[in-house]
């Protein structure tokens, strides 16, 4: 199908985080958090691997004390994407993730605010060229900054990053990624907004505290979706209270669903309506879970009846059309053969297999 482009990506400087780079002409990356305890090396390391196979390019971890901040090298050694140390309140556990070798720190400004402390950060980041994300949390915004705007308002969000930007741009670092998030769909659309007015720094999207799985899903997809298609955003990660996996998948939704990447398999099913004469909800949820590990892209549609089926079909590049106990499968817009409905999972899995192994 035709592509339509529906944004002008904001212009950013390009900021380099161990193998991956984060804005400019970049693509925009997928990213998740652990929930191990970082002094659980093994835990920890088996997670970021389980998340590095469902798509995660960069990963942050946890540093709430000097054991977990000890662990990050020999966790680093052990993984394959590019890792974070989120640091809030000690900065020494700042200058020791640095020692360790992480790729890019997270910090909070609403909770190291000694600017002595943040000139050692700085200064230890510059030395060994770590990028350093500034990242203004709704929860953790200085008394004086919500008493000025009164209450958590964009100016608020901006004004509590800018404090930070300020110091380390007089300390000569650049180096520097943004993050405004709140659990507030507009409050962080407009955040983001008025930032992108001041700075050319690249931006981590994301919607914070967004909730369980199902509404998570919905709010970070609207929060994440609208700025992405104003061309804001150069690193996502959806944050949910599910298994971190969860969130590499609805983030790879996300920009797969405004055509920003491709990765696996875009699913294409009719909701099904009084027309269709075959099982589609049970085929559709069964073939869904044997397509998680695929990361060709390829677009695969399942189609109730012959309104729209044959039309979806064809233009997928594997689709089935059902009609009366059977459908009709096609490839690459073409009939292959007649198919009854006890065989469309596996019908559709072995062209699969084929075009993987032919690559086509
Ligand atoms: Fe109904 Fe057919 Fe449309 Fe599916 S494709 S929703 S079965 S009309």
């Amino acid at each position: 199908m035709h592509k339509t482009e529906i944004f002008q990506r904001r212009k950013t400087k390009k900021i380099k985080v161990g193998s991956l780079y984060i804005g400019g002409d970049a693509p925009i990356s997928v990213q998740s958090m652990t929930n191990s305890d970082t002094r659980d090396i093994d835990a920890t390391v088996k997670q970021i691997q389980r998340l590095t196979e469902a798509g995660c390019e960069l990963v942050r971890v946890a540093v709430p004390d000097m054991k977990s901040a000890e662990n990050l090298s020999e966790i680093k050694s052990q993984i394959s994407i590019p890792l974070v140390a989120d640091i809030h309140f000690d900065y020494k556990l700042a200058l020791k993730a640095i020692e360790q070798g992480i790729d890019k720190l997270r910090l909070n400004p609403g909770n190291i605010r000694n600017k002595q402390e943040l000139i050692a950060i700085i200064t230890a980041a510059k030395d060994k060229k770590i990028p350093i994300r500034i990242g203004v949390n709704a929860g953790s915004i200085p008394q004086e900054i919500i008493a000025k705007y009164h209450g958590i308002t964009p100016e608020t969000m901006v004004e509590s990053a800018l404090w930070e930007i300020d110091l380390f741009e007089k300390h000569n670092f650049n180096n520097i990624i943004i993050s405004l998030k709140t659990s507030d769909v507009p409050t962080t659309l407009n955040s983001y907004r008025l930032m992108a007015k001041k700075v050319e720094y690249p931006f981590h999207l994301g919607i914070t505290e967004a909730g369980p799985a199902w509404c998570g899903t919905i709010k970070s997809a609207v929060g994440i979706g609208i700025l992405l298609a104003e061309g804001i955003g150069d690193t996502i990660r959806v944050s949910l209270t599910a298994d971190p996996v969860e969130e590499v998948k609805v983030g790879w939704e996300i920009l797969k669903s405004l055509g920003l990447r491709l990765r696996g398999v875009n699913l294409i099913s009719c909701p099904t309506c009084g027309r269709c004469e075959v099982d589609l909800l049970n085929i559709v949820k069964q073939l869904e879970s044997k397509l998680d590990t695929i990361k060709m892209p390829i677009t695969i549609a399942v189609m109730g009846c012959v309104v729209n089926g044959p039309g979806e079909a064809k233009i997928a590049d594997i689709g089935i059309a059902a009609g009366k106990g059977s459908g009709v499968l096609f490839r690459h817009g073409k009939i292959v053969k007649k198919v009854p409905e006890s065989e469309f999972i596996s019908a559709l899995l072995d062209e699969l297999k084929e075009m993987q192994t032919k690559n086509f």
